[in-house]
């Protein structure tokens, strides 16, 4: 891909997310684009760094540890992959947000390294809507007990809730899941939990984020449409 190839795609993306914030009466300001970068190299973000993106998201620990150290500090970083205990000291207090609390567990795990290191986790709710066997999440209807549990954990805030869709040709098949998640969240915010108040919902990848994006979405996560196919043979 020429270099100039991820500054149309990604200018092509936002256009896309413009348009889908018009149907809908929305500002595309409430649109936070994360380019997703993992296995795409440096040099890709730099140009895309160049041309104003401040918002990149990868899923491998070890990857975004590498990159936080090369490239450039203002970048805000967000952790999207699914994460182990034992890797939370690389990510805390370096990322701007955490998408995959996933369990009580690893959210008590994100609360103690951020006490330990004075600073306050920003983190969202991975939420498997679509109840998909092999992906990470809460089911729907455990978010709130989670919450109940975790919400007064010091060290880390519940900005939100995030959920990756099945992979779908046509986005359509995913307005329900969107629909479903930004429900939850009205529910969560009128029920008071421990002043708990949400305002991040981060949903829609390549395959459908313009219909995430009429659905409420706050942040979405394009990898594809941006950098091109990813190549896993190597790693
Ligand atoms: C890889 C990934 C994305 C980006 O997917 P694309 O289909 O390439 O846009 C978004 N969210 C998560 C959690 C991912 O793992």
């Amino acid at each position: 891909m020429e270099e100039t190839d991820v500054i149309r795609n990604r200018d092509a993306v936002l256009e896309e997310i413009a348009d889908a914030c018009r149907r809908s009466g929305r500002d595309p300001k409430e649109v936070t684009l994360i380019a997703v970068s993992k296995t795409k190299p440096e040099e890709m973000i730099r140009t895309l760094y160049a041309a104003g993106t401040r918002d990149f998201g990868e899923n491998y620990v070890q990857e975004l540890d590498g990159k936080i150290a090369d490239l450039p500090d203002d970048i805000r970083w967000h952790m999207i992959g699914h994460l182990q205990r034992n890797k939370v000291r690389y990510v805390v207090g370096r990322t701007a947000m955490i998408h995959s609390v996933d369990s009580l567990r690893l959210a008590e795990e994100i609360s103690k390294e951020s006490v330990k290191k004075n600073v306050i986790s920003r983190v969202l709710i991975e939420v498997n809507v679509a109840q998909e066997e092999n992906k990470f999440g809460f089911r729907l209807d455990e978010v709130k007990p989670f919450l109940q549990q975790a919400g007064t954990l010091p060290g880390i805030r519940f900005c939100g809730l995030m959920t990756s869709a099945p992979y779908t040709t046509n986005p359509e098949d995913n307005r329900e899941y969107f629909r479903a998640l930004k429900k939850l969240e009205i529910d969560i915010n009128r029920s008071g939990i421990d002043n708990i108040q949400m305002d991040v919902l981060s949903m829609g990848m390549t395959c459908d984020y313009t219909v995430a994006v009429e659905e409420g979405a706050t942040c979405v996560r394009v990898g594809t449409a941006i950098f091109g196919a990813r190549d896993y043979s190597n790693r």
